[in-house]
């Protein structure tokens, strides 16, 4: 710990220890964020969260070379007076807690807007009120469609940088109608952005905000009848890791050809340190954290975790490896689809030095390694009590 109180920032600051209040740290980030905190840093951790299942071995007990360092703490933010306390006693809130899998928001659309919008407002709240430093987790979503998705298909212009890239303080908002109820993520977390702007703006909050442009890793999300519900819909990578595990094909929804930048969640973790450390240069800042190089359809994605969980498990992929599922069938009325999602680093870049490094193909091979080590038994169990009953 000694030595990491001699950390320096990147203005060769010597970097103090702080006290930080994570909500959503039992989550995938959270997870990992507390992970690397423990290992690297001497700042201390209140983990707070509805659960504590992937941050267990950080907490339950914390092991003894953590002691003082982390302490979770079980509540709901929607209705539970310690949180102001918790912030309170705190010098930095990092607010990750969210509904944020795309099948709960045309389908609990109502979940979905308080839990982005009306539960995030106290948490803004008491920081401001209490003069503490803010960095809140938003989403990639908030641009919604490209200015290109609404051209011909074959349109040249579509290939121009200007149609798709997204820049945090120039590309615009673009949202479907309200009855595609998909925009109801992507609307609360852009009005919660402007609230905390406004905060800035008006009463001198400390922000940073974080659009995530699809981070995946070890510990993203559940397997459905493993350890989620088995009706459950989680991301992309956690489907696709379900059906390769079970050996069933993976579904492309409306023919796979969105488009995503998947960045490995240790790489997006180092920008988020970045923030923690250099508040000079990350306050009053929206970064995107992506990686532009890893841009894949998501038909292409399938293509290469199937050949990349074939290496991994030995087992041969299947004959028919993929299918066809409509939109309507996977995800229910109401469901739409981001088109594309490049991230413009330039401000991420500038103010913090960060660069994502981790190439697509090896984040699938030590996600799915992690995958196949986790969960095949479990599959295997209960795939054979199944067939026996
Ligand atoms: P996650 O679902 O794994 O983590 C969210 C955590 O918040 C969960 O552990 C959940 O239990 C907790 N939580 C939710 N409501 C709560 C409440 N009322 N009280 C206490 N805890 C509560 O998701 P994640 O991938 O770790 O995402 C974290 C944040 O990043 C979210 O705000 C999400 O919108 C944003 N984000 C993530 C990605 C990504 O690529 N993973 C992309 C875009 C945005
Ligand atoms: N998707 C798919 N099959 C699945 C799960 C998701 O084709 O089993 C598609 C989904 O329609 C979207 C993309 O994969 O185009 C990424 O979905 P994810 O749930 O990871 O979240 P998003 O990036 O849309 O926020």
């Amino acid at each position: 710990a000694a030595s990491a109180a001699a950390r320096l920032d990147l203005d060769g600051n010597p970097i103090a220890p702080l006290t930080i209040c994570m909500i959503g740290a039992g989550g995938f980030i959270g997870s990992h964020l507390c992970e690397k905190l423990m290992a690297e840093t001497a700042h201390v951790v209140y983990a707070v969260d509805v659960y504590c299942d992937k941050i267990r071995h950080l907490v339950d007990p914390a092991p003894p070379h953590l002691h003082g360092r982390i302490s979770f703490h079980r509540l709901n933010i929607k209705n539970d007076s310690r949180l102001e306390g918790l912030i309170k006693m705190a010098d930095l809130t990092i607010n990750l807690a969210a509904i944020c899998t795309p099948a709960d928001y045309n389908t609990r659309p109502l979940d979905t807007i308080y839990s982005n919008f009306i539960d995030a407002l106290p948490v803004v709240k008491y920081c401001s009120e209490n003069n503490k430093r803010l960095i809140h987790f938003s989403t990639c979503e908030v641009y919604g469609k490209t200015i290109g998705s609404f051209l011909p298909t074959d349109h040249p212009l579509r290939k121009e940088p200007e149609f798709y890239v997204l820049k945090e303080d120039e590309s615009p908002c673009i949202f479907g109608p309200i009855v595609k109820q998909r925009w109801s993520y992507a609307c609360a977390k852009q009005l919660i952005e402007r609230l905390i702007f406004a905060e800035g703006a008006e009463n001198g909050l400390e922000f940073t905000i974080v659009r995530p442009f699809n981070w995946i890793g070890p510990r993203m999300d559940f397997i459905p009848g493993v350890d989620g519900p088995s009706e459950g819909v989680p991301r992309v990578l956690a489907c696709f890791s379900n059906n390769l595990l079970r050996r069933e094909p993976l579904k492309l929804v409306d023919g796979g050809q969105s488009q995503r930048t998947f960045v490995y969640i240790k790489d997006a973790i180092e920008a988020v340190h970045l923030m923690i450390e250099n508040p000079a240069r990350a306050n009053g800042q929206i970064f995107n954290v992506g990686n532009p190089n890893n841009e894949v359809t998501v038909r292409e994605l399938a293509e290469m975790m199937t050949e990349v969980y074939a290496n991994v498990s030995g087992e041969p992929p299947l004959d028919e490896p993929m299918i066809d599922v409509s939109s309507k069938q996977f995800y229910g009325e109401g469901y739409d689809d981001s088109d594309k999602r490049i991230p413009d680093m330039t401000i991420i870049n500038k103010q913090l030095g960060w660069n994502p490094k981790t190439p697509l193909k090896d984040l699938l091979e030590t996600t799915l390694t992690y995958q196949h080590k986790t969960y095949k038994e479990a599959i295997k169990r209960q795939m054979s009590q199944a067939s026996a009953s």
